[in-house]
């Protein structure tokens, strides 16, 4: 079977290493920038409620309308700008590549940055072009116009913030790059319940920005529903290369009802920014540590040479995971991130991380 796998499966994929997800039986969870505030029994109690109206028997309404309406008021999307809804905004990742994968093309994107950009970009046969942050992980302006100009990417991503640094990239000098882009640049703007800033309201001002929100941070990670903004020329294609159907029934009416209660989502994301503050300054108070500024939900901080992973399976001795990203790209060599969780939890891992260093 293996002679088989070999000759069938690309090159490329065989060398791909699926999406990881470690799991966190019992474990304090502070590793994949989930909201930690579930609903209260009242919510839950109307979700449920709204719930019993659904028809599963049906398909679901194919462009999702209800729910494309709620989605647009909760991300003030301009009305002159388009949207479409995805199953998760990875999915919508996978519908822009797809659109314009051809042999030869490539995705551009600075490093370090989210995974899938690559992971997508190299399922679908595309070539990646990843240009390094500066040593301070902010967007070094110049390699970007530089490479922009080389290699004329096809797609060009912007995390913003960007994860896994948290900070936010220079907006004078997206608006360059997207002055240049020949191609489509799209800002990710995963974390932005967590920011003070958006590309959202300059969707038409550039013929090639599209704006891609999920309400994964927000507080939604199960349900998997994002969305993409952007010119209705531009999304009128990408639209092509969604599956049928791909917002389930139970996704719509739960995204319609969630964001009814969108002041419960708005207070949650400002005791989050609240705690990011408390979270910061705990760590900015271990002299060891290099900490990351951050406008999302998690933090970056750099440990003292070789001990990131010690220090990481040390805090998961004593129950809590992080991220370890020591070893997966060079400038993020001896990093980890927290995300911010409830106020017990980050008091917990502080303490923890304290004993750590001072025993080490
Ligand atoms: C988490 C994350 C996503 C994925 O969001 P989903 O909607 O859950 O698929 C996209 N982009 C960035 C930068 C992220 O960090």
């Amino acid at each position: 079977m293996q002679e088989k796998i070999d000759k069938l499966v690309r090159p490329e994929i065989r060398a791909l290493a699926a999406y990881h997800v470690p799991a966190a039986n019992n474990l304090i969870k502070l590793d994949a920038m989930e909201n930690p505030f579930s609903w209260s029994a009242e919510l839950r109690t109307a979700w449920l409620e709204a719930l019993q109206t659904v028809e599963i028997n049906r398909y679901p309404d194919p462009a999702a309308r209800e729910l494309q309406v709620s989605m647009r008021a909760a991300m003030a999307v301009p009305a002159s700008a388009a949207v479409i809804l995805g199953n998760g905004s990875d999915e919508l990742i996978q519908m822009i590549i797809q659109t314009v994968a051809a042999p030869g093309r490539v995705v551009l994107a600075p490093d370090p940055t989210f995974v899938m950009y690559r992971q997508i970009a190299t399922v679908a046969n595309m070539g990646f072009v990843a240009v390094p942050l500066q040593a301070d992980f902010s967007l070094n302006e110049c390699a970007m116009l530089e490479a922009i100009d080389e290699q004329q990417p096809a797609v060009t991503f912007l995390s913003y913030p960007n994860n896994p640094t948290g900070n936010l990239f220079n907006a004078d000098s997206l608006r360059k790059l997207l002055s240049r882009a020949e191609g489509l640049v799209v800002v990710d703007e995963a974390y932005a319940p967590f920011a003070d800033a958006s590309f959202m309201p300059d969707i038409g001002q550039y013929d090639n920005l599209l704006v891609l929100r999920t309400v994964s941070k927000m507080g939604l990670a199960g349900l998997r529903l994002g969305l993409l903004a952007g010119p209705p020329a531009w999304l009128e294609q990408i639209d092509k290369t969604r599956l049928p159907y791909n917002i389930s029934v139970i996704n719509q009416a739960t995204g319609h009802f969630a964001l009814a209660h969108g002041e419960v989502f708005a207070a949650q994301a400002r005791a989050i920014r609240t705690q990011r503050a408390a979270l910061m300054s705990g760590l900015q108070a271990l002299k060891q540590l290099t900490v990351y500024p951050s406008e999302a939900n998690f933090i970056l901080f750099r440990t003292p040479r070789g001990q990131a992973t010690g220090l990481f399976e040390g805090l998961k001795s004593a129950g809590i995971l992080i991220k370890n990203l020591d070893g997966s790209t060079a400038s993020l060599q001896d990093c980890l991130r927290v995300t911010v969780g409830l106020p017990e939890e980050n008091a917990a891992f502080l303490t923890a991380l304290r004993e750590l260093l001072q025993a080490g």
